[in-house]
């Protein structure tokens, strides 16, 4: 393998969407001092997942991917963490039993802090400041002073990916995911809550299985603990590059800023710097295919990407939007399938389906969300490929983001609680029907 290259290589690719930063010295700074911090995770972890993608790639396996669009600085704390890998726990339990096939459980967390935008700049109320782009890039405050890029922020999010992970790894590990409890909770959410009592024939058989397994006295490790990992968007490349290091087992390169890393709709031209970067280290990674990709374009991906076709190494995820899918996935997985090529391929319904309200904010109807991952589904049985898993933007949290769902949220109740600062999210119990919903498309 050739060598990583170095930042100023990469930067002569005309990298798109990075941040303009006003001090060069204070860049190198942050970048000298994110060079010598400990790795967020082992070579050793990213190997892992990149198997249990592998079984993904094989029909044998199912991925849940989720979080927000975008974490905070400020959101690092015990109730959010703990609210979100929740959800995710409860989904998971809910998809690995219809789906009869272990469920990989990513999370959009501990470094999902930059993101891409479709302008350079924000106009409110006559006001242009430059657009906000992450709390690893600038701050969300509609200020002159708040919007400058400032690279201490990368030494900041290194911190706060650091506090999240420790929190998820002892969640995982110390009885927060027991399977019972995250059970229970399912249970709760079918009883109590007028939109949970249709999943409650499901519900009831997990609580059979469970029954039995007890009554078996089956009482392996893997229902008192679970894996989990930690995924975001490898955007700035001053921090993706600062954390990428040599392993010392393998001598190969690894980003270990996180476990899976994927390049974004917006930065995923061939020879862009990121298709470069990303090209170089050994984590399992993933690209957003949207509606414009051609079959030639993901051939060309993976190529570059993964030229050993090694599976598990490569994740596509699509997100064409409802309207979309059923007539432009189709040719792309065919030709895709007919080339050998090796990959996982993973629904994203969420970012080809987002509109403004009549309110002004931006939002995602539930209902076209479902129908994405309908379509996803329809078109991967059709073709007789594995719809391997689905990407969502979640929380755990009782947020008013998107409208529909068993609540009926309209564009009036939007107002009530929107917390993103970028897309909005399903909410806790938007997010717990979706996995039953998609448990019912997984069992028939
Ligand atoms: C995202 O995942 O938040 C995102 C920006 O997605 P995409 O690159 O698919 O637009
Ligand atoms: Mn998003």
């Amino acid at each position: 393998m050739s060598a990583i290259p170095d930042l100023e290589a990469l930067h002569a690719l005309g990298p798109a969407q990075q941040p303009t930063y006003p001090d060069a010295g204070a860049v190198d700074a942050a970048v000298a001092r994110l060079r010598t911090m400990p790795p967020l995770v082992f070579a050793g972890e990213c190997d892992e997942l990149k198997e249990k993608i592998a079984a993904v790639t094989r029909g044998e396996a199912f991925l849940l991917q989720g979080g927000d669009c975008a974490e905070t600085l400020a959101g690092v704390t015990a109730d959010n963490v703990r609210n979100k890998l929740r959800v995710l726990l409860q989904m998971a339990v809910v998809l690995t039993y219809a789906a009869s096939v272990p469920v990989v459980k990513v999370g959009r967390l501990a470094g999902q802090y930059a993101k891409p935008r479709s302008s350079d700049l924000e106009t409110r109320d006559g006001v242009t400041l430059p657009a906000y782009r992450g709390d690893a890039v600038n701050g969300f405050d509609f200020t002159a002073e708040s919007r400058v890029p400032d690279p201490q922020r990368l030494v900041d999010v290194y911190n706060a990916s650091a506090a999240t992970l420790n929190l998820v790894r002892a969640f995982v590990t110390g009885g927060y995911a027991d399977l019972r409890q995250v059970h229970t909770w399912n249970t709760d959410f079918v009883r109590s809550s007028p939109v949970g009592q249709q999943y409650e024939a499901m519900a009831n058989e997990i609580e059979r299985a469970l029954t039995f397994m007890q009554a078996i006295g089956a009482d392996p490790d893997e229902f008192h603990r679970v894996d989990f990992h930690s995924s975001h968007e490898a955007l700035v490349l001053e921090y993706e590059h600062a954390m990428t290091r040599i392993d010392s087992r393998t001598e190969q390169p690894y980003d270990v800023s996180g476990h899976f890393m994927w390049i974004g709709e917006r930065t995923r031209q061939l020879d862009n710097a990121h298709v470069e970067l990303l090209s170089h280290i050994r984590n399992p990674i993933g690209v957003k295919l949207g509606p414009t990709t051609t079959p030639d374009d993901a051939l060309a991906l993976a190529a570059k990407l993964n030229p050993e076709n090694e599976p598990g190494r490569l994740t596509f995820i699509t997100r064409f939007g409802a309207g979309k899918i059923r007539d432009g996935l189709p040719h792309l997985v065919e030709k895709v399938q007919a080339a050998g090529v090796q990959v996982a391929w993973v629904c994203d319904p969420m970012h080809g389906n987002t509109f403004e309200a009549s309110s002004g904010y931006k939002t995602r109807r539930f209902d076209d969300v479902i129908e994405e991952v309908q379509g996803f589904f329809d078109v991967h049985r059709a073709l007789g490929t594995w719809p391997g898993g689905i990407h969502v933007e979640l929380t755990g949290d009782d947020v008013t983001e998107c409208v529909g769902g068993g609540e009926d949220l309209t564009d009036l109740d939007l107002a009530h609680r929107y917390e993103s600062v970028c897309d909005p999210r399903l909410n806790r119990v938007q997010s717990l029907e979706l996995a039953f919903l998609v448990a019912e498309m997984l069992r028939k």
